[in-house]
């Protein structure tokens, strides 16, 4: 033992967030990095396998990619070649099937019309309920579109996804969802879409195949904190977890996905279809359209929003964003750890903004210590600074802090 930490980093999640730091602070910095994670696979919510049926499915539920940011895009091409795809969805509204985002076929169908794109924009602005300021997710939709096609294509969607009305959640949810006066009926129109040709795990693997990256599955970060030595952590799991809850619990949605596999080629006729007003479950996905798998069978997720279970989704209000900036606070102040991603900064953030943000804080802790600022105590995390062998406590009631092990 020569008083060196064991692990340069511990990074705690396998997901976008904590791969990404892996892989960069591995290969460029030449770091070693143990990740661990307490699932028993990596990839985080984007985990994607082969299900009984032979059918590539995705674990937690429907993820594509998609993004503007060509940085992101080039980074991830590192470890994937891609498969061109454009996602279209479909709602159940009235017994039709109607394209969402709303769009000028969307309109002509649900109200029985033949407008042009000139004359839907005028016919919007009659249906319009002007709200100002534009704050709740109701705000944003019924400003745009009206009562009418709020109430039967968000309202009870909303309501159902969060256990909340949309005019108690922040604009952003809906403002996710465009309306669209043309016949556009792709779910996004970000500049590079497409998915992992060979899957989202497969890239996983890639990311992570480095001799200076181990890894460590079925386990909290709790169980081995105390057993191997490190600098710095990384840290990607719910941030109030993380200290304990000490302001109180934040809200995270949960979902539970029920997976089938149907023995014909075709299960629906689009890639995703919501059902806004009928049923629990807010969606069914059909894997096939998404990974352009040949199969003579379909495998399909069904998504049940619950409240308990797994964190998935951080609730955008504003008391738990008072709440998240408590525990902020603390975040900012705790010496030795970086919270990162969608859990640990309590943003509902799509997978490009995750990887976004983890090259940001690479560029930050590469910068540091380009600077010598590790080593000359401008930054404090730097456990390695003094003793070179430290370990992060974090008892209840208690801030974590950096202390020297016990030998
Ligand atoms: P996560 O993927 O949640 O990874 C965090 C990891 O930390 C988890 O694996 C967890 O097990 C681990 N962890 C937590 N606590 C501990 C602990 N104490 N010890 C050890 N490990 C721990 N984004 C898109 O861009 N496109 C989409 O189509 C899309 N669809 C989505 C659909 C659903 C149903 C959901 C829920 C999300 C979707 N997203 C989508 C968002 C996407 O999943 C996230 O942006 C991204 O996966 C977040 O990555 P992350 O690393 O921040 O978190
Ligand atoms: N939404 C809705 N009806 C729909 C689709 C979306 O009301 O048909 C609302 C709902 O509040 C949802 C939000 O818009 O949670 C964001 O939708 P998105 O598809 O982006 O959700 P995610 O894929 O993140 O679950």
């Amino acid at each position: 033992m020569n008083g060196e930490p064991a692990f340069d980093y511990l990074i705690v999640g396998a997901g976008f967030a904590g791969s990404v730091l892996a892989e960069r602070l591995a290969s460029v910095l030449g770091k070693k990095v143990l990740i661990c994670d307490k699932r028993n696979h990596i990839g985080g919510n984007a985990y994607d396998h082969f299900d009984a049926a032979g059918l590539l499915v995705h674990k937690y539920g429907p993820h594509i990619f998609h993004t503007n940011s060509a940085d992101v895009f080039n980074y991830l091409s590192k470890f994937t070649a891609w498969r061109e795809y454009q996602h279209r969805v479909l709602a159940s509204v009235d017994g039709q099937l109607l394209p969402i985002p709303i769009n000028l076929d969307t309109i002509n169908k649900f109200y029985g019309l033949n407008l042009t794109s000139r004359e839907v924009d005028d016919f919007l602005d009659t249906v319009a309920e002007q709200r100002n300021p534009v704050r709740t997710s109701e705000d944003v939709v019924v400003n745009r579109v009206g009562q009418e096609l709020y109430s039967k294509f968000f309202k009870n969607y909303t309501r159902k996804q969060w256990g909340l009305d949309p005019s108690e959640l922040e604009a952003q949810v809906t403002a996710r969802i465009p309306v669209r006066i043309n016949r556009d009926d792709r779910y996004f129109t970000d500049q590079f879409q497409s998915m992992p040709r060979r899957g989202f795990t497969h890239m996983f693997e890639n990311m992570l195949d480095h001799p200076n990256i181990k890894i460590l599955l079925n386990c909290d970060y709790r169980e081995v904190q105390d057993a191997f030595t490190f600098g710095q952590m990384i840290y990607t799991g719910p941030v109030d977890a993380f200290f304990d809850y000490r302001f109180g619990k934040l809200p995270y949605r949960s979902l539970e996905f029920r997976h089938e596999t149907h023995d014909r080629e075709r299960f629906q006729p689009a890639p995703v279809v919501n059902f806004p007003n009928d049923y629990a479950f807010t969606r069914i996905t059909e894997f096939k359209y998404l990974t352009g798998q040949e199969h003579r069978k379909t495998s399909i997720v069904y998504e049940f929003p619950q409240a308990e279970g797994d964190p998935y989704y951080p609730v955008p209000q504003p008391a738990n964003a008072k709440i998240y900036a408590q525990y902020r606070a603390l975040a900012d102040t705790t010496p030795g750890v970086h919270f990162v991603g969608r859990l640990a900064t309590y943003k509902y953030y799509n997978m490009d903004q995750v990887v976004a943000q983890a090259l940001t804080v690479f560029k930050n802790i590469a910068a540091a210590e380009a600077a010598g600022a590790l080593s000359n105590g401008e930054i404090k995390p730097a456990a390695t600074r003094t003793v070179g062998r430290n370990r992060v406590h974090n008892k209840p009631g208690r801030r974590p802090v950096l202390q020297p092990a016990r030998t």
